[in-house]
């Protein structure tokens, strides 16, 4: 009987994207006996956005598998309950951790990013900065990946985690459909100022102003995010070229009736407040790989930020992509036992943060109905272990053969 070394015909992958499915993705091919190179369009750092970001039970599970779960528990912060309440600090609900898992941990995006390369690149993984892919083209024998550098390299298969404004993913589809923006504009930042909460608590406020959500953190300031209702659709580019302190004096304007926001945002720089634009969400894509070539991450499913779960989602897609590559010698049939494992997860995901983004996105009366909705809902239909049980409970078994 061989063994799947001995049938496997990829040696090596070309990543695009070093933020967090790539770095996944390069450490869980060496676990499967693949090598690869990840390239990375920024030059230097990848943290561009300073946005924090809980990884699940589930994403913390994934981690184990590449070993990395070790640097997340050092950066994260435990978050062991949501409390939600309205904007006058009027508590609606409070909602454990599911029983038996785990807290989720309550992370920057960028230093986590960080803390992934820094394991593949010491684990001999090579990453080339400052090479941004501009095509790609295959031949019977490998694939050709051209960047704006001039540049190009080769490999057996190339592999896009290059987000949600992915090029690969108009490589395998030009006609792909693109990341559809909600009427919810992303904000985020820490206040230079404490609330009266405990660490381990993530807060859900649907205020008068809108949705806010915040937690203490160790150091005694607070970390906030805010998805502020705007019917003017806008790219994070665009939200970026208006003047912070505008954003500021708009947040603290819709949020000057609802505590803590109107503290927290009274607390903040304008220098420290993070513009993201307009919430996004990734249709369903008609195809995720085509030939040599193959979607992992946001570029293929980003579930909206409101999910909790993009980042989770990223590093099983990099582990199954993986466990897929490692146990089906042919690469095709490897993409779609691939694509046949996470389809259907990763859409059930979206469809529920679509749900809640329509929450977000209320008008004034139809935020106040729900609010007065909110402490029945709490006590009746809203069960965390319905809607959460299955997204934070899911396992990979990497011992398990893929047929
Ligand atoms: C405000 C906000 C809050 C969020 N909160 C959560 C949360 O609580 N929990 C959670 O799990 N997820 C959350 N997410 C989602 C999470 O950040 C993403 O799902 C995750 O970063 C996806 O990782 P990725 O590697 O697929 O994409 P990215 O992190 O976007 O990385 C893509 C990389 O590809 C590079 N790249 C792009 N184009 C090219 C190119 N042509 N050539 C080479 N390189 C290229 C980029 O520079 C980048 O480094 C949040 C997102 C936002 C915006």
């Amino acid at each position: 009987m061989q063994s799947y070394q001995e049938t496997r015909r990829v040696h090596r992958a070309l990543i695009i994207g070093g933020g967090i499915a790539g770095p996944a993705t390069a450490l869980a091919l060496r676990r499967a006996g693949i090598d690869s190179v990840v390239y990375e369009a920024h030059r230097e750092s990848i943290d561009d956005i300073g946005a924090l970001l809980a990884i699940a039970p589930n994403g913390l599970a994934a981690l184990r598998i590449l070993g990395a779960d070790g640097a997340l528990q050092a950066l994260g912060q435990p978050i062991r309950t949501m409390v939600i309440a309205d904007g006058r600090g009027k508590k609606i609900g409070e909602f454990p951790g599911l029983a038996g898992l785990p807290p989720s941990l309550a992370v920057s995006r960028s230093q986590f990013a960080g803390a992934l390369r820094g394991q593949a690149v010491a684990e001999g993984i090579r990453f080339e900065c400052g090479k941004r892919l501009v095509a790609a083209d295959e031949a019977t024998d490998g694939v050709v990946a051209r960047f704006a550098d001039g540049s190009t390299a080769t490999g057996d298969i190339l592999i896009g985690a290059d987000g949600i404004r992915s090029v690969v993913r108009t490589v395998i589809d030009p006609r792909a459909p693109e990341p559809v923006r909600v009427p919810l504009l992303n904000f985020g930042a820490v206040a230079n100022v404490g609330v009266d909460a405990r660490t381990d608590a993530m807060h859900f406020v649907f205020g008068d102003g809108g949705f806010f959500g915040y937690w203490l953190q160790a150091d005694g300031r607070t970390a906030w995010f805010s998805n502020l209702p705007s019917a003017t659709l806008m790219t994070s580019a665009e939200a970026r070229a208006v003047p912070a302190d505008r954003w500021l004096q708009r947040l603290r304007d819709a949020y000057a009736h609802d505590e803590p926001a109107r503290t927290v945002l009274r607390h903040t720089a304008a220098d420290q407040l993070v513009v993201l634009g307009s919430m996004e969400i990734m249709p369903s894509l008609p195809h995720w790989h085509r030939g040599r070539i193959v979607l992992v991450g946001d570029s293929a499913h980003a579930p909206s930020s409101s999910s909790g779960q993009g980042a989770s989602l990223a590093i099983e897609s990099a582990v199954e992509l993986a466990r897929c590559l490692r146990d089906i010698p042919d690469t095709t049939g490897a993409f779609v036992a691939y694509e046949r494992l996470r389809r259907s997860r990763v859409e059930r995901v979206a469809a529920r943060a679509a749900k809640t983004n329509h929450g977000k996105a209320l008008g004034p009366t139809a935020r106040t109905f729900m609010r007065l909705l909110m402490p029945i809902a709490t006590r009746t239909f809203l069960n965390p272990e319905r809607t959460l049980g299955a997204e934070q409970r899911y396992r990979i078994d990497w011992s398990e053969l893929v047929v």
